[in-house]
C-alpha cells in the first residue's frame, strides 16, 4: 500500500477526528478595548490590573485578547463568555526563566475578565504596549487534524522495528493492520495539525501531547488557541516554540498557558 492508499483505507478514522479550527484575519489597527486582537491595548479594569512578571515584577506584555461571546457562530459557547487575555514577558532578562510551564505563574498571565465600566484610562497602560496592535476583524475556516504524537491516544498505533525497517500500523477500530516499510507511511501524511496563530482545532505540539488538568476537578484541559512563534506576534518562544492558551470544559474561568520548543 502506498501513502494515498493508507490514507483512504484510514478515512473513517479521519472522518471522526476533523475539527474546525479558524485562523484569525486580522488588521493593523488596535480596535476598542474589548475586542479581540494581537498586542494592542488590552480591557484593563480595577478588579483586573495590568499583570506584573512574576520573575521581574516588571508590567507584562499583552499578547492576546478574545472576545468569547463573539467567536465564529459554530463554536456556540463552547468556551463561555468574557474576554480571555494572555499576557508574556518579553524583557531579556526573563529568557529562560519559564514561562512555558501551565499555571507557572512566572513568565505568563492568561485569566478570563468580565468588563464592566469603563477601562482602565489609557494613558497610563500605553507605556507597557510595544508591539504592534492587530484586531482580528474575522476568522478563516478550515479543518484541522491531530498531531502525529496524538495518533496513538486516539486509537491508531505505530509499532517501528527499526532492526527490520518495518513500520506495523494498526487501526483496531477499523480492523486495519498493515506492516509497510519504514518510509512509505510517515504519519505526518496521513494526519497533522496545522502550524501558526488558530483558534480551536488540535494543538501542533512540539513535543508531547501535553494537555494540561484542571486545579480543581482534574479534568483534562481543552484547546482553546494556539500561539506561534513569529506568526500575528513578533516574539519567539524559546527555538520557534509553539504555546496554547487551554481552558477546564466544566470550569471556564480556568485557564491556562504553556508551550515548547525542539
Ligand atoms: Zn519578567
Ligand atoms: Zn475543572
Amino acid at each position: 500500500m502506498n501513502p494515498q492508499e493508507v490514507v483512504r483505507a484510514l478515512e473513517p478514522w479521519l472522518a471522526r477526528h476533523r475539527r474546525p479550527a479558524w485562523k484569525p484575519i486580522v488588521e493593523n489597527i488596535d480596535g476598542s478595548p474589548i475586542a479581540s486582537k494581537f498586542c494592542g491595548l488590552p480591557w484593563i479594569g480595577p478588579d483586573a490590573p495590568w499583570p506584573e512578571c512574576g520573575v521581574c515584577k516588571q508590567p507584562l506584555q499583552h499578547f492576546l485578547q478574545l472576545d468569547l461571546g463573539n467567536l465564529p457562530e459554530e463554536l456556540g459557547r463552547r468556551f463561555g463568555l468574557g474576554l480571555l487575555q494572555l499576557f508574556y514577558c518579553t524583557r531579556k532578562e526573563c529568557r529562560g526563566s519559564g514561562g512555558w510551564e501551565p499555571f507557572a505563574d512566572d513568565l505568563s498571565r492568561v485569566r478570563v475578565v468580565h468588563p464592566n465600566g469603563p477601562s482602565w484610562p489609557t494613558s497610563h497602560p500605553q507605556q507597557h504596549v510595544q508591539f504592534p496592535a492587530r484586531q482580528i476583524v474575522g476568522w478563516s475556516r478550515f479543518t484541522d487534524l491531530p498531531a502525529p504524537c496524538e495518533h496513538d491516544n486516539l486509537g491508531l498505533i505505530y509499532k517501528y522495528d527499526f532492526n527490520a525497517r518495518t513500520l506495523r500500523l494498526q487501526c483496531p477500530e477499523l480492523s486495519f493492520d498493515l506492516t509497510n516499510p519504514m518510509k512509505d507511511c510517515p504519519a505526518e501524511e496521513i494526519a497533522s495539525s496545522q502550524l501558526g496563530d488558530k483558534l480551536a482545532g488540535w494543538p501542533a505540539w512540539v513535543q508531547d501531547v501535553k494537555y494540561p488538568r484542571c486545579p480543581r476537578c482534574k479534568l483534562p484541559m481543552v484547546n482553546v488557541f494556539q500561539v506561534d512563534s513569529e506568526d500575528n506576534i513578533p516574539f519567539m518562544f524559546g527555538d520557534y516554540g509553539c504555546g496554547h492558551v487551554t481552558q477546564c470544559p466544566d470550569h471556564k474561568e480556568i485557564v491556562a498557558f504553556g508551550w515548547a520548543c525542539f
